[in-house]
């Protein structure tokens, strides 16, 4: 669906995309991973056809540096932030709907598909800001693209907004669309990601699936458990079950966790009925074996 071969991009002297190559197929979920500056909207961009680009790309079979418009038709996109003039929901998108030439019948199925039909006579200056992101979706989705690109589009979204957008992009994929986000919250590259490109100064330093991103870039943290002595076995098989790595010390326990699943490990005892006494987050990089042993 997607690929790009040698792709640089200059900006004066400084080198944003370095030779960066890769391939995305009709379906897949991917996450472009990296520091700020690590070239992720600038890959974004190019896959718009919004930039000049050295090196080949191609979207849905059209080559984008020789006809960026056409390119451009097959992608739905949705930025971090969209302003919109304040007239109510179902307005908007009839307004977006003349401005793609979508069709007008194609408003009330995207309303369904981002759950906005409850609030289209809403104004959008009432909208939270979850509703208004499942907005600027609703406006992607206008012209059935068969690729949707988001740029961080969770960012400036409270946890419970964030996950109900991630939800319905989930829903999205499953139902076709080839998407590709860019995202600085692991919990949501491993809920949405099929697969992960991590980007260092433009360029690929590592693709993986979203699981393994935590333990290859080194973003893993300890979170150490204390439970009384007759529940030390039971906690032990418990995390044993769940898959976690994990070390008994004295009458606590470490358990590895990444950093958007701090306190899976609380939540699989509490289901399992075991009572925790204290638990205490080792921030950095530390081994647990350097820690008290008591
Ligand atoms: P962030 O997470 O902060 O959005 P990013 O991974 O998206 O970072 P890019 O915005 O793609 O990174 O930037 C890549 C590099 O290109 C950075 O060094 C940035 O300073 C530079 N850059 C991006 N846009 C421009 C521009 N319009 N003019 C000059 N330099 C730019």
């Amino acid at each position: 669906m997607i690929t790009a071969k040698n792709l640089s991009k200059r900006y004066g002297r400084a080198l944003a995309l370095d030779n960066l190559s890769f391939s995305i197929e009709a379906g897949e979920a991917v996450a472009l991973w990296g520091a700020n500056g690590a070239g992720k909207t600038t890959t974004l961009r190019c896959l718009l056809g919004v930039q000049g680009f050295e090196g080949e790309l191609r979207v849905n079979g059209i080559d984008v540096a020789q006809n960026s418009k056409a390119a451009r038709a097959a992608i739905g996109y949705v930025p971090q932030e969209t302003r919109f003039y304040d007239m109510p929901v179902l307005e908007t998108l009839h307004f977006y709907a003349r401005l793609k030439k979508a069709s007008a019948a194609r408003v009330g199925a995207v309303l369904e598909q981002v759950q906005l039909t409850a609030h289209q006579n809403k104004r959008v200056s009432m909208l939270s800001g979850g509703m208004k992101q499942r907005l600027a979706l609703a406006a992607a989705l206008l012209s059935d693209p068969p690729i949707l690109v988001l740029d961080e589009p969770t960012a400036n979204l409270d946890v419970q907004a964030q996950r109900d957008f991630i939800q319905t992009v989930q829903a999205l994929n499953q139902s076709g669309k080839t998407i590709v986000f860019s995202s600085h919250r692991l919990d949501e590259v491993i809920a949405l990601g099929s697969r992960v490109l991590v980007l260092s100064e433009g360029r690929l330093q590592l693709e993986c699936a979203p699981p393994e991103l935590a333990g290859k870039l080194g973003l893993h943290r300890w979170l150490r458990i204390w439970v009384a002595a007759q529940h030390k076995e039971p906690t032990l098989q418990v995390l044993n079950e769940q898959g976690y790595t994990f070390m008994p010390n004295g009458r606590s326990v470490y358990v590895q966790v990444s950093l958007g699943g701090k306190i899976a490990p609380l939540r699989s005892l509490e289901q399992a009925r075991i009572p925790v006494e204290d638990f205490d987050l080792i921030e950095g990089e530390m081994s647990p074996l350097e820690g008290n042993h008591d």
